[in-house]
């Protein structure tokens, strides 16, 4: 079991943007070129990136994946990765949770985005940087193992 990190740590060290401001550190990989919010079908969230990289998150791997306080204490406690879902402990009835779904998403600033999930919780900011850095396809998630 390796030791959790209170903060997402970069896979490497960006030797382009060393000068700019965190805040403002957009770079082609962590700016959306667009971005699809399938709240009526359901289907989940589609961001096309303008590097070219293309990531598709269902809703409910975002919900696992929130990035707020409490959710990232959470995960910390489970030593869950974000979007890794909560396992059963062996023995244990599944605890039975319906499926997440935003009601209502909304853009915060040019940076981030928010969602109100159908189980009332809406503190997460999902930053353009977080969502790539946990997009689940599998070239990114091989990445992110090697670290
Ligand atoms: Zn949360
Ligand atoms: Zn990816």
């Amino acid at each position: 079991m390796s030791h959790l990190r209170t903060e997402p740590c970069r896979p490497s060290p960006c030797d382009t943007c060393s000068m700019q401001s965190p805040l403002q550190a957009a770079t082609a990989a962590t700016d959306p070129k667009s971005v699809k919010v399938n709240l009526t079908t359901g289907t989940g969230v589609d961001i096309e990136w303008n590097d070219g990289h293309v990531s598709h998150y269902n809703f409910v791997y975002l919900r696992d994946a929130c990035p707020c306080a409490m959710c990232e204490d959470e995960r910390g406690k489970a030593g869950r990765r974000p979007g890794e879902p909560a396992t059963a402990v062996p023995g244990a009835l599944p605890m039975f949770k319906p499926h997440a779904k935003p009601l209502s998403a909304e853009g915060v600033g040019k940076y981030a985005i928010k969602f109100s999930w159908n189980d009332n919780h809406d503190l997460g900011l999902y930053s353009w940087k977080f969502l790539r850095e946990i997009c689940p396809c599998a070239d990114c998630k091989a990445s992110n193992n090697n670290n």
